[in-house]
Parts: C-alpha cells; structure tokens; sequence
C-alpha cells in the first residue's frame, strides 16, 4: 500500500513542522523550505486575525516590531499546533514554495510528529497538511526521523540514544530496530533559554531586551557551561530605571549562569532516560554515545556538561537543525524504511 502511495514520478515532500523552523524536503531535489515558523497577519477590529501578510524569514524579522495593526504569530507550541488556521496557512505557503511549479500536483506528504502526541493532536496535523494541499499524509515520530538523519543505525537491534533539543520541547529516545523503546520530553529547550536569558538581562544589567535580542545573545555567546576564553556582545536595551535605550556587555558567562536552570533540566531528563534503559540497549548507548540533534545541540559546552554528568561519550550530529528533515527525507527515498517507522 505504501509503496503504491509513494509512486516513482510525483514529487512528494518531507516535512518537519517545529517550533521554531520548518522544513521541507522534495523527493529528487533534497532540502527546499528552511524557514522560521512564524506567520505575520493584519489584525482587524476586535483582534480578528485576518490576512496572511509575511510567512517564515520575512515574518521573523517582524517580531516585536510589529505595529498595533500586524501580529506576528508563532502557531506551534511545544511541538504541536496550537493554532489550527494560522499552522494551515504556513503548510500551504511552505508546500507551493516547495513545489513551486509543481503546485498542481497535489503531493503526498510526511510530516514529523513528536513522539508522544495525542490522537487529536495527530488528526490535526494531518487535517492541516490536508487542507493546505496534501493527498496522503503519513506521519513518523520525530525523534525516529532524527536519528535517521543523524545516520544512527535505527533499524538493527541496537539501542542508540537520541537528544532533540528544539525550539518548545527537548526530545530524549532511546530507539531500536526501527521502534522507540523510551522517550521523555519535557518543555525546556531554545524558547526557554531565550526566557532565561531575558529574565538573567534583567536582574544583572537592570534592561529590558526582547526575544530576538535574547536568542542573539544565545546564538553568539551561549553557553552551557563557563567559557575557557572570555567571549562577550555588545547589545541594546531598554534602561528600566531611565526608560531610555542603553548599550552594554552580555558575557558567555553571563550566559552560562542564566542557562544553569535550563540545562540542568536537559541533562536531568537524559540521566533519567538512561536510569529506565533495558541494560542490553545501555550497553549498546555506551558503545555509540548520546547524539544531540536540534538547534539547541549547539549550545555550546553543552556535550561537554552532557558528558561529564553521565560519563557517555556524546556527539553533535553533522547537521542539528537538519537531521529531522533529512531523516524524514531519506524514508521518502526509501519505502523499506518508510514502511518500517511510519505511524
Ligand atoms: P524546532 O524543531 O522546535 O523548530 P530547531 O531544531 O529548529 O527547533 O531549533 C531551534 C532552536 O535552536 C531555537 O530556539 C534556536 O534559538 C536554537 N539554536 C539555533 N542555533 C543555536 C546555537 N548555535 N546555539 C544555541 N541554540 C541554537
Ligand atoms: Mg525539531
């Protein structure tokens, strides 16, 4: 059935949905869609959200810049839709651009789902890649997809250990002949390091900065633990005692004791994934290691904090913020392993 719904000459596409940045991979042609997942919409009277006005880069320069009249909206939370319209809207605009003169193929669709989403949630997900174009959609849990990417051995009998730290949620998995054994997400990942940043700037500098300035921050000096060499950036704020704009230093330490929380959760999380590991699928973690995927994996000294606390060796995957996609890519190419993981 699977392989007559992938059919050698559509184009069909690969989704990752995330939080923060969805992509889209196109059978034959590899990576098209790499965009933020935020949509900028007029806001008519009564706070009616009306049309679309900017999708993905575009939108995201607008945030916390719009005027009173535009919003701009980010309509996945904690991995999952959080606003059914606006999330349609996006998968229509990202597919047309990934099909691009292709369009009225309707294609055949996967989309990455994490793992542990609810029968609602899952119907969403498939209404809204429907609606915005889809034929057929099949689902494959993320943390599956990542590790595909990451080019661990997902369909052998060997255990291999999954790290996805994204935008809303990290996803640990421990994943075995083409199953995930263990998962444990919790709601700590990019967003709430941009959260404690802002929260940090606030206490210390006594400024107000906004959320792109906080992931900037978290981009340029961020770290998960005290630098060797002192790094630092210069960003603007608002003065909370003067209310005028203000120019001053954000230090990677800085950046380690205000993500101190954060991380000590992700690692918390991994060390309990690990305590309900099958002690045959441990040793097998032992051999290959924890692999961190998602833009939070970059973090940086966050391997080595992961490290020294479970004593495994840990790796970053080539590509963090692509393994998913190209995972959920590879399953397209590939029906055997389609038909092995799809939900
Ligand atoms: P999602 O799958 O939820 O959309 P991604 O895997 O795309 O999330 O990761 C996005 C998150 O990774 C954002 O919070 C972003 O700020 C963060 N990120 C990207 N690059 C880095 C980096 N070099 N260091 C730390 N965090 C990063
Ligand atoms: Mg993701």
């Amino acid at each position: 059935m699977l392989e007559s719904a992938f059919g050698l000459f559509s184009c069909d596409l690969a989704i990752d949905l995330g939080t923060a940045n969805t992509l889209v991979y196109a059978t034959g042609r590899g990576l098209v869609v790499d965009e933020p997942s935020v949509v900028a919409m007029a806001k008519g009277p009564g706070g009616i959200l009306g049309k679309v006005l900017a999708v993905g880069v575009d939108a995201k320069r607008m945030v916390g810049r719009t005027p009173g009249n535009i919003i701009a909206v980010r309509p996945l939370k904690d991995g999952v839709i959080a606003d059914f319209e606006v999330t349609e809207a996006m998968l229509r605009h990202f597919m047309v651009q990934a099909m691009g003169r292709r369009s009225f193929a309707h294609p055949r669709v996967i989309v990455c789902i994490p793992y542990r989403i609810t029968e609602v949630e899952k119907r969403a997900v498939m209404e809204s890649a429907r609606s915005a174009g889809a034929r057929e959609v099949l689902l494959i849990p993320e943390p599956m997809a990542a590790a595909i990417g990451a080019g661990l051995p997902v369909s052998e009998p060997i255990g291999s250990m999954i790290v996805d730290i994204g935008g809303g949620t990290s996803e640990v998995a421990v994943i075995t002949l083409g199953g995930v054994a263990i998962t444990q997400s919790l709601r700590v990942a990019g967003d709430a390091m941009d959260e404690a940043i802002i929260a940090y700037v606030k206490r210390r500098y006594n400024c107000l900065i906004g959320e792109r300035t906080a992931e900037e921050i978290k981009l340029a000096v961020g770290c998960a633990a005290p630098p060797p060499q002192p790094i630092g950036i210069v960003v603007k704020g608002r003065d909370i005692s003067t209310g005028t704009p203000r120019q001053f230093e954000v230090t990677g330490e800085d950046t380690a004791e205000a993500l101190a929380d954060c991380v000590s959760q992700i690692v918390e999380a991994i060390r309990h994934t690990l305590e309900q590991t099958p002690p045959e699928l441990s040793a097998d973690i032992i051999d290959q290691g924890v692999v961190l995927a998602g833009g939070g994996a970059m973090l940086r000294h966050l391997d080595d904090v992961i490290r020294d606390v479970t004593g495994l060796p840990v790796v970053i995957a080539e590509d963090p913020l692509r393994c998913v996609v190209m995972g959920a890519g590879e399953c397209l190419e590939k029906p055997e392993l389609l038909k092995r993981v799809a939900l």
